[in-house]
């Protein structure tokens, strides 16, 4: 195929899987193969709406070198590691889909999945934890990889997919998030849904934030509700959340003033009484990103609830992320 048709399908890609919600703001990435020495990949925290074909890095994984206008992702390392060790993968593409997260953080025990899927999938695999862009990281994915699995997943952080074709990548990531969210309704029966529509309170206590923090919104997803229904905050367990809201989600009273304690000491996310959850970003974007990060915690807490194991990110990683996330957000938004 040519580099050009190349550069359309992976600007499409990332189109795409942000539109279906398989990943938020500029998380995950998509890469093709070119030839035997290069790769195409999306660059490093540029929007996929915005991103070009000619904004794409050309990388040549051999000597670690690339061209193009920005930096590649940083997960490239990952994305170099299916091709090395499959030469029939063209096309690779790094998620943090919702249902699929959540089954990767507690790992295989509970998933149920038939034959045709696991093929389908081109096997699956779990990878173990290394922080975001680390050595560790690829040494744990090129491990899953080196299985024959396709379709692996990345311990509180995400999926990478590896396939033969884009419509192959893109299948499967779609079948995945199937699968899982399958497996997740059986756990999320757990937690009994809330009654009745508290409509009039809702309205009261985002209309009082609103004059403070115009970017509030409620977040009334069915795993938000039901874990608002648990009175007790939410610790992380993805690297998404510990990066973009910190180690923990409070839980507060449905109350104007206890809501808005949570806002002015620097937090973006809480959840509300028995109403759900309330987040507040620093523009439309970031509010976007936040309603989708703390329904995917919510879905991930309710599925571990059932597990004895310790899921959650360690203190020290989460603070970390969350540092040096809020330095880089705050660099890109000054240009
Ligand atoms: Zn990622």
């Amino acid at each position: 195929m040519e580099e050009k048709e190349l550069r359309q399908q992976i600007t499409e890609t990332g189109r795409r899987l942000l539109q279906d919600g398989l990943v938020a703001r500029t998380w995950g990435n998509v890469s093709a193969r070119v030839d035997a020495e290069h790769f195409l990949i999306t660059p490093s925290g540029l929007d996929y709406m915005q991103t070009r074909d000619e904004d794409l890095a050309l990388y040549h994984p051999a000597d670690k070198t690339w061209s193009g206008p920005h930096k590649p992702s940083s997960e490239k390392g990952i994305h170099a590691a299916a091709y090395e060790l499959f030469p029939e993968v063209n096309f690779v593409i790094h998620t943090h889909q919702t249902y699929a997260s959540a089954i990767g953080v507690f790992g295989f025990d509970r998933l149920s999945l038939t034959k045709e899927e696991k093929e389908s999938l081109g096997g699956i695999a779990l990878a173990g934890y290394g922080l975001p862009g680390t050595g560790k990281l690829k040494k744990e994915v090129t491990a899953a990889f080196a299985t024959g699995a396709h379709t692996v997943f990345m311990k509180h952080h995400g999926v990478v997919i590896a396939a033969a074709s884009r419509e192959e990548a893109y299948e499967r990531a779609l079948l995945l998030e199937e699968v899982c969210k399958r497996n997740c309704d059986i756990a999320e029966q757990i937690v009994p849904m809330p009654q009745g529509e508290k409509a009039a309170l809702k309205d009261e206590i985002l209309l009082d934030i609103q004059q403070t923090y115009p970017n509030a919104r409620w977040v009334n997803t069915e795993a938000v509700l039901r874990w608002a229904l648990l009175h007790r905050p939410l610790t992380a367990q993805l690297d998404d959340m510990a990066q973009m809201i910190g180690r923990r989600i409070p839980w507060v009273k449905a109350e104007k003033e206890a809501v808005r304690t949570v806002f002015s000491s620097g937090g973006n996310a809480a959840f509300v009484g028995e109403l759900g959850a309330v987040v507040c970003g620093r523009d439309a974007d970031d509010t976007e990103a936040l309603q989708i990060l703390v329904d995917k915690s919510a879905v991930c807490a309710l599925n571990t609830m059932a597990t004895p194991r310790k899921t959650s990110l360690g203190a020290f990683d989460s603070a970390l992320m969350h540092l040096v996330y809020q330095k880089k957000y705050s660099k890109q938004k000054n240009g």
